[in-house]
């Protein structure tokens, strides 16, 4: 007997409906954590203001296609004007598909610019052959994207990177360079003519990995200068990885203290005065507890696991 639809009658759809229905309603969920990542981001850093020009830096890689996608969305309903300017340098690497960006961006019918300059033959020739070229390579990039933020008259440049790249940069410096630094949400470039933000500092890769899937993004591949890719950086994102997978949660928790900095309890007496403190008399529940261990929240620690060895 065929199914009838009746008002009293409960009928389960086929397989694949709810399939579908479930990836529906999980890409929408991913589209609103974007938006709202990025929004946030946005907010807290006061990466965007009133009548600012933002330059979009896009390399044909997922990261820069997302960001560039989810500014378009939120700049439609954003309180405030702003206008977005995608770029792309070409390079001239062998192989580089030159049509693939412009069209892209022709069909989304948004202001772009190409800047065409063959960096890739000048490392070829300076850079020693087996030497990593990638130092003089983004050196020569950085100087043209100036140039061009100059020309365009750009208010702000905006960058793919996003919430793990800021985590490998933070454990790279710390690993290999000394020091507790970062990659800033928002800072004057080094020339110090320019303002670059990154509005994806709050957002997962994985996250971009599956939105540049949906988007269906014309992804070109970042592998045409033929360098090898920085193996430390490699590393400690293999590092990063394995932790989240045993301990699920671990990064957003690195994240978050990224934003939690307490320079009375670091070593820095650049960024604390150490040598000038005098009592006050007022108990302060940040002060030094003496033996005491610190207090952690006993459930909000995701993944962390207390192994008794004395058992
Ligand atoms: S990977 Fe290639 S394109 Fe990227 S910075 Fe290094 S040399 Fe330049």
């Amino acid at each position: 007997m065929s199914a009838v639809w009746t008002e009293n009658e409960t009928v389960t759809p086929p397989q694949e409906v709810r399939i579908d229905a479930k990836i529906e309603r999980e890409t929408h969920k991913l589209e609103k954590r974007l938006c709202r990542q990025v929004g946030q981001a946005i907010i807290d850093y006061n990466m965007i203001e009133e009548g600012d020009r933002v330059m979009v830096c896009l390399s044909g890689g997922k990261d820069s296609y997302g960001l560039l996608d989810i500014l378009l969305k939120l700049q439609a309903r954003a309180p405030i004007s702003f206008e977005l300017i995608a770029v792309n340098l070409d390079q001239k690497q062998p192989g580089f598909p030159d049509h693939i960006l412009p069209d892209y961006l022709k069909k989304l019918g948004v202001q772009f610019h190409i800047e065409t300059q063959d960096t890739y033959s000048i490392v070829k020739k300076v850079v020693p052959e087996g030497k990593t070229m990638c130092s003089l390579c983004s050196r020569l990039r950085r100087g043209i994207l100036y140039r061009v933020a100059d020309e365009l008259k750009i208010t702000k440049i905006a960058l793919g990177h996003h919430r793990d790249d800021m985590l490998q940069t933070f454990f790279l410096n710390m690993f290999f360079g000394g020091k507790l630094k970062g990659m800033p949400p928002k800072l004057v470039s080094d020339d110090g003519g320019h303002i670059v933000i990154r509005p994806l500092a709050n957002v997962a890769e994985k996250d971009l990995i599956r939105w540049a899937e949906h988007r269906q993004f014309p992804i070109i591949p970042c592998n045409l200068c033929g360098s090898q890719e920085h193996l430390q950086r490699k590393q400690i994102g293999n590092m990063l990885r394995d932790w989240e997978k045993q301990y699920p949660g671990r990064t957003e928790t690195m994240l978050t203290s990224l934003q939690n900095v307490v320079p009375s309890h670091l070593m820095d007496h650049k960024h604390y005065d150490f040598k000038n403190i005098k009592v006050t008399g007022v108990p302060d529940a940040d002060g030094d507890k003496v033996f005491d261990e610190e207090e952690f929240p006993t459930t909000t620690l995701p993944g962390l696991q207390v192994l008794n060895f004395a058992a």
